[in-house]
């Protein structure tokens, strides 16, 4: 409910409270000498360290590091982004919270989608599905006379397509667990191999098809199910259903909540996104996601606007 947002968060006053309790939960740490204890108050944001005098924020060193939007309106988009089942598109963002510019909403969601991969989380095990799928190209679901969004204007030349890698862990009798996503130059064993092996725990069965790609996995510690597909007749969507339907849902996400308008050097980051949502797909709380974010948010390094822009640039 937005109503309880305004209850809990009625100014960044409030946001920096919270965000001071969940950087240190057991109490103020100095980040430079280690000293526990309660700061000295140098100002509504400053604390300083009692031992040290060293200066630091909430906010030093975290997502929400040196940006000029202010802290309730990260937590009103971390709110949104949680809350709405498909989260939310920049131009969506930027009408709900009156923001300025279409990108300030624009950095702002993909600052949070930096902070959607938990460090360290468990890979997949079990029975692991893997294939790859094409993303991308042409949106062929967006509809004739609408308004283009910004976009949906920079929507990808045609032709221009990703290949991404989807794992899938399949539960028995039937149901999904949790998926790894992640762009791949090429379908080579060179590409492919390198995601198994960080998606997916050692000794897990692996359901693939017949690519050579993936061929040295049981030498790699891995149960490998080859699925051959027998012509026409044993379409993909029968023989590896879990990718093929997370493939299906993952492109539907790209072209309805963000109308097809993901440029392939930022596709990783809307990947995150689409992998922190259908992991938690089953969450009672929308609350909880809402924490997880925010908790995860205090722990992710900044990041600059140009790293947003051009990654790996
Ligand atoms: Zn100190």
């Amino acid at each position: 409910m937005w109503s309880e947002f305004l209850d809990w968060f009625p100014d960044d006053e409030a946001c920096l409270g919270y965000l001071e309790r969940l950087r240190w939960p057991q109490g103020f740490v100095c980040p430079r000498c280690g000293q526990a204890g309660e700061p000295y108050r140098a100002s509504r944001k400053r604390l300083m360290c009692r031992g040290c005098r060293y200066q630091c924020t909430a906010t030093a060193g975290t997502v929400f590091d040196k940006t000029r939007t202010p802290l309730r309106s990260w937590f009103a988009a971390v709110w949104y982004v949680t809350n709405q089942k498909y989260g939310v598109s920049a131009l969506g963002l930027q009408r709900v919270l009156g923001l300025g510019s279409y990108q300030t909403a624009w950095t702002l969601l993909h600052r949070l989608r930096r902070a959607m991969v938990r460090p360290g989380r468990e890979r997949l095990s079990g029975v692991v599905e893997v294939d790859e799928t094409y993303v991308g190209g042409p949106a062929r679901g967006a509809k004739k006379g609408c308004l283009p969004s910004p976009e949906a204007e920079a929507r990808l030349p045609h032709g221009t397509k990703s290949i991404v890698a989807i794992a899938v862990e399949v539960h028995e009798p039937k149901g999904f667990g949790r998926i790894r996503l992640r762009r791949v130059p090429d379908a080579s064993e060179r590409s492919l191999l390198p995601f198994v092996q960080e998606a997916i725990e050692p000794d897990s069965l692996v359901r693939t098809d017949g690519a050579f790609a993936y061929r040295s996995l049981p030498e790699r510690g891995y149960r490998r199910h080859r699925i051959v597909l027998l012509g026409s007749e044993d379409p993909a969507h029968v023989s590896m259903p879990a990718v093929h339907r997370v493939a299906s849902l993952l492109k539907r996400w790209l072209l309805g909540t963000h109308q097809g308008g993901v440029q392939p050097q930022q596709l990783d980051y809307y990947l995150d996104e689409y992998t922190f949502r259908f992991n938690r797909r089953a969450s009672q709380s929308r609350g909880l996601l809402f924490y997880r974010l925010l908790e995860q948010a205090v722990v992710t390094d900044p990041v600059t606007y140009a790293e947003v822009v051009a990654p790996n640039g």
